[in-house]
């Protein structure tokens, strides 16, 4: 009898265990595996012909910035955008963008490495079944030697305290984006719980520079760092416009059936 015992409390504690580990297994599998940010390795960024992004934002908006958590790991400063005031087309698809927030230093990584800051401007459409897809455009912040003149209407007097609100007016949001907008893109999540996933991203690769004062400005409110850890890139792909398709001495592959182009652009 005293092994029978002992074998149903080996049998009963493999039990406990595999039980513990499925437990284990499903709370991890609920972050998911696409996760943002991520360290983006350029060596593997795969050239892909990708829908043309077309930014129609207002030169002349009202936005209400938000301080939601100053000094809190997931809190951040956001500015506000009235609604239909800037869209981004990818392609066919419109998204509107909704707001706009810094992280301090930049939550995706550029070959092993971080940038000052980065900054995330949050765009949403709804789907023929009514589902919301995010896209969330990433914009590298480097240090210059002058201020951002349009940043600096919410830099200059950043809300301190948690839940302090600010009105701007006459913001010219196209002053956000870089000359160029070639751009990494992958799909990811949100970097803030619950860490949602199905998070289309499109990492600027030409920073924007602000002041190491307005930086400085917004580290004071979070001392200790307000981005997530760079997460595991988990097989994803990360993608970035072809060179431009007008390169002579490309080498074309061998094929022989060829598509004539019909694109005449006059
Ligand atoms: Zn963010």
């Amino acid at each position: 009898m005293k092994t029978r015992v002992s074998l149903r409390f080996k049998y009963g504690l493999f039990v406990f265990l595999a039980v513990g580990l499925l437990v284990a297994a499903s709370v991890n599998s609920q972050v998911g595996r696409e996760q943002s940010p991520i360290d983006i390795d350029s060596e593997a960024v795969v050239p892909a012909v990708l829908p043309e992004l077309n930014f129609m934002y207002s030169t002349r908006v009202s936005l209400t910035v938000e301080n939601e958590g100053p000094g809190e790991e997931f809190g951040t400063v956001k500015a506000f955008v009235p609604d239909g005031a800037a869209t981004l087309k990818v392609g066919a698809e419109a998204f509107e963008l909704d707001q706009f927030h810094w992280h301090i230093p930049s939550e995706h990584h550029l070959d092993g490495k971080e940038l000052p800051m980065e900054m995330h401007l949050v765009h949403e459409r709804f789907d023929a079944t009514g589902d919301k897809k995010l896209l969330v455009v990433g914009v590298w912040i480097v240090a210059g030697k002058k201020p951002h003149r349009e940043l600096d209407k919410i830099f200059s007097a950043l809300p301190a305290l948690k839940g302090e609100e600010k009105e701007v007016e006459r913001f010219n949001l196209t002053k956000l984006l870089p000359d160029e907008l070639e751009s990494f893109r992958y799909d990811g999540s949100l970097t803030t719980p619950e860490f949602g996933e199905g998070v289309q991203w499109i990492v600027l690769k030409e920073p924007i520079k602000m002041s190491v004062k307005q930086i400085k400005a917004f580290k004071a409110l979070f001392p200790l760092s307000n981005d997530r850890d760079v997460q595991d890139i988990n097989g994803r792909i990360v993608k970035t416009e072809m060179e431009d398709q007008d390169m002579d001495d490309e080498e074309e592959p061998d094929d022989e059936d060829d598509i004539e182009d019909d694109e005449d652009d006059d």
